[in-house]
């Protein structure tokens, strides 16, 4: 099935044409038909696969002729709402629609001018669309599309409450889809409330970039984790590089240090100034800066491509987020490796997503490394991994109703 198959409108399908795209991604095919009809929809798929456009473009199709605030679409994170617009609008382009984007961080006057534009299509992030709504700069009483992506991170992220508001201020008579990379039970609950017999679009995460990405851990003594760091940095040939932490202050400490010892890096975690949040990613994204500290908020939804390495400084406190995070590398079927700095306190974590993936990672030593502790003291329970490059998963791992805590 292509594009024009689909039913897409001249405008849309000149857009997509534009955009390179040739044919329609899994969740796209799955997806358009169903929100096309105007039906309720659960879309489960993760970043990379095209979701966006699965809800925008038959948005899109359905909201055809300008009026006001008639679309919604909420994402938990500035960078994520910041993405969709830039789909809408591309997409849209040759509609006659307006776009209005809100989040929080930044001062209201641009957003203010937005809402006074009569804008189609709003795009926002729970909190400061609240307060929007809570100064009576919008009204959601016409909206007659509603999506949520990233429902999952959006209820780990404390937003149910704000969500369940926003949902209840839409009429009841909306088309709601919601998007989200697993579907736990809170998720389940939350669609079961606010949907209307919802059509499925599930795509299987697989082991993101499978057959691309290798991957290690590597065990050490939690005092010698920096130490490490820095002979890891020294022994790969990176392009671009992330770094994930669990904390914020954990990020920009170690980023201090890192620069301390004469690397150039940018951070991006929800303390920042959604300014400096913007530059850093601009900066990491154009290749000026080779490594990019980050909370989770970088794991989730954004479009980053070509990252060649992944460091996990800190083991994943939820397994799910492994896949996450190493979906920013190995992408577009370019090689990729994702390697995760393991304290022995924290194998019970690397347990929980050996279990998810199927698979053991591999152990490794940095050979000239003066490890404090015996290497086979820190990692006990290591098992029988092949010496070769651990290429792939293989198997297709799916997150429903297997999410550890
Ligand atoms: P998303 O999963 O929405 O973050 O999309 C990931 C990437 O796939 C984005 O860079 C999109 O521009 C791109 N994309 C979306 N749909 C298609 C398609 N049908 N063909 C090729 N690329 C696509």
């Amino acid at each position: 099935m292509n594009f024009t198959e689909l039913g897409l409108s001249q405008e849309l399908l000149h857009a997509i044409k534009e955009s390179g795209y040739e044919e329609p991604t899994p969740i796209q095919k799955m997806a358009i038909p169903p929100i096309l009809a105007g039906r309720d929809l659960v879309g489960s798929a993760q970043t990379g696969t095209g979701k966006t456009a699965a809800f925008a473009l038959p948005s899109l199709h359905r909201l055809k002729e300008h009026g006001s605030c008639r679309a919604l679409a909420l994402a938990p994170t500035r960078e994520l709402a910041i993405q969709i617009e830039e789909n809408f609008c591309k997409y849209g382009k040759q509609m006659n629609l307006r776009m209005a984007l809100l989040y929080g961080g930044v001062k209201y006057g641009k957003q203010l001018e937005q809402l006074r534009n009569e804008p189609d299509i709003i795009v926002a992030t729970p909190g400061r669309l609240l307060d929007h709504l809570g100064q009576g700069n919008l009204h959601l009483n016409k909206i007659e599309i509603l999506i949520l992506d990233e429902v999952d991170r959006m209820l780990d992220m404390g937003f149910v409450e704000d969500v369940t508001r926003i949902i209840q201020k839409t009429p009841k008579s909306r088309q709601t889809l919601f998007f989200s990379a697993t579907i736990p039970d809170s998720v389940r609950r939350l669609s079961k409330w606010a949907l209307h017999k919802p059509a499925e679009a599930k795509i299987d995460i697989k082991i993101s970039a499978a057959d691309t990405v290798s991957h290690a851990l590597y065990p050490v003594p939690a005092i010698q984790k920096f130490d490490l760091l820095i002979s890891l940095l020294e022994s790969i040939k990176f392009e671009n590089l992330i770094i994930f932490f669990q904390t914020r202050r954990g990020t920009d400490k170690i980023s201090q240090w890192l620069t301390e010892h004469g690397q150039t890096v940018r951070v991006l975690h929800s303390d920042l100034k959604q300014r400096d949040r913007m530059k850093a990613l601009e900066d990491f994204k154009a290749g000026n800066v080779k490594i990019l500290c980050a909370t989770d908020v970088a794991s989730r939804g954004l479009d980053i491509s070509n990252v060649t390495h992944v460091i996990n400084y800190d083991v994943p406190q939820h397994s799910e987020d492994y896949v996450h995070r190493i979906g920013r590398t190995g992408r577009a079927r370019t090689e990729g490796e994702a390697f995760t700095l393991c304290k022995p306190e924290e194998l019970s974590l690397v347990d929980s997503i050996e279990k998810l993936l199927g698979n053991p990672l591999p152990r490794k030593f940095i050979e000239d490394f003066a490890y404090r502790d015996e290497p086979a003291s820190l990692a006990p329970a290591a098992p029988q991994v092949s010496k070769k490059r651990n290429r792939g998963f293989g198997k297709q791992v799916s997150f429903g109703g297997r999410r550890r805590r």
